[in-house]
């Protein structure tokens, strides 16, 4: 099988069938040139078709915002992405019919709570979710098993929350100033303390007003899908381990004991977690979606494929 998560940054390209099963793995630069960047993907699965054989499947994990319901004439389609360059591009359909019998897509963050569902901290959970903080913040949401989506893929990491108090900075989000991505993803860090946030100590206080905003993300999601697990990765978070402590206490005193996340989950440092596949979960995250692709869960309506 072959995943390509496509990412804001960096593509990555994998063949294998699990995480200790990656037969080849290639990362290259998302360019504003989609076509040229898609052309250089397109190169790499050629030589990898060669060499390994028609893929079963191939497994996109895409950048949003993406259209999703099968029923649309722009499925597998990029909306109105800020990405420079990606608008309206048809990833689906540049995959569709070549290297594969199948071809599975789905948003990034949903890919990545697939692959965590399969193979890392969310095995065997029927609820969960998967947030990833980094140049934004996106939220994978599973729930009895099945990606959450409705007339489209959910966009929880620009919800608006209850702020810390005395904290009043506008946030960074260029479209609700302080939702949660305005507040703590790596962009907003660095607008907020002058500094990138590999470089912020931990003991500044934006690293409090980060937890804050991720606990008070959780506080919603605890409450709306009830999950069995929060798990929380990506760039900004993976290295800073200190804020795990601090968001499940800004989340214990936000729940103020309505729930009982002892009884959920055996307590909070099992129920907010970093993911299990750390910063492979992306990519993995395409393999799970060409793992899906191949077996019955294809029906699903996240995706399709095209024999
Ligand atoms: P993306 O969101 O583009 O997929 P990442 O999840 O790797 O990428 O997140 C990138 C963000 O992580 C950037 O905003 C960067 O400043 C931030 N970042 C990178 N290294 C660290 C670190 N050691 N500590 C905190 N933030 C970091
Ligand atoms: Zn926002």
């Amino acid at each position: 099988m072959c995943g390509v998560e496509l990412g804001g940054t960096k593509c990555e390209c994998l063949v294998g069938t699990a995480p200790d099963d990656i037969r080849e793995r290639i990362t290259l630069k998302t360019e504003s040139d989609a076509a040229a960047t898609l052309r250089r993907i397109e190169g790499i699965l050629q030589d990898w078709s060669a060499k390994h054989g028609t893929f079963s499947a191939i497994g996109l994990a895409c950048f949003g915002p993406l259209e999703l319901r099968p029923e649309s004439a722009n499925f597998g389609k990029i909306g109105m992405t800020p990405k420079e360059g990606w608008k309206n591009v048809d990833v689906a359909g540049f995959f569709a019919n070549r290297f594969a019998d199948a071809v599975g897509i789905t948003t990034d963050v949903i890919a990545a709570a697939l692959a965590e569902g399969r193979w890392g901290a969310g095995k065997g959970l029927a609820d969960y979710a998967y947030v990833t903080v980094g140049t934004g913040v996106g939220v994978g949401l599973i729930a009895a098993g099945r990606p959450v989506f409705g007339w489209h893929h959910p966009e929880v990491g620009h919800i608006r929350i209850v702020r810390a108090p005395g904290d009043d900075w506008p946030g960074n989000c260029r479209l609700h100033g302080a939702c949660v991505e305005g507040l703590a993803s790596g962009p907003a860090i660095k607008a907020r303390s002058g500094t990138p946030p590999a470089n912020l100590p931990a003991d500044s206080p934006v690293w409090d007003t980060v937890a804050h905003a991720l606990a008070q993300l959780a506080h919603n999601l605890v409450l709306t899908l009830a999950p069995q697990r929060i798990l929380i990765g990506g760039g900004v978070v993976s290295e800073q381990t200190h804020l795990f402590p601090r968001i499940r206490e800004y989340l214990r005193l936000s729940l103020n004991d309505y729930v009982d996340i002892e009884r959920a989950a055996g307590g909070l440092e099992e129920y907010i977690a970093p993911p299990g596949l750390g910063t492979l979960a992306g990519p993995l995250g395409a393999l799970a979606v060409a793992a899906d692709a191949c077996s019955g869960e294809s029906a699903s309506h996240f995706m399709r494929t095209r024999p």
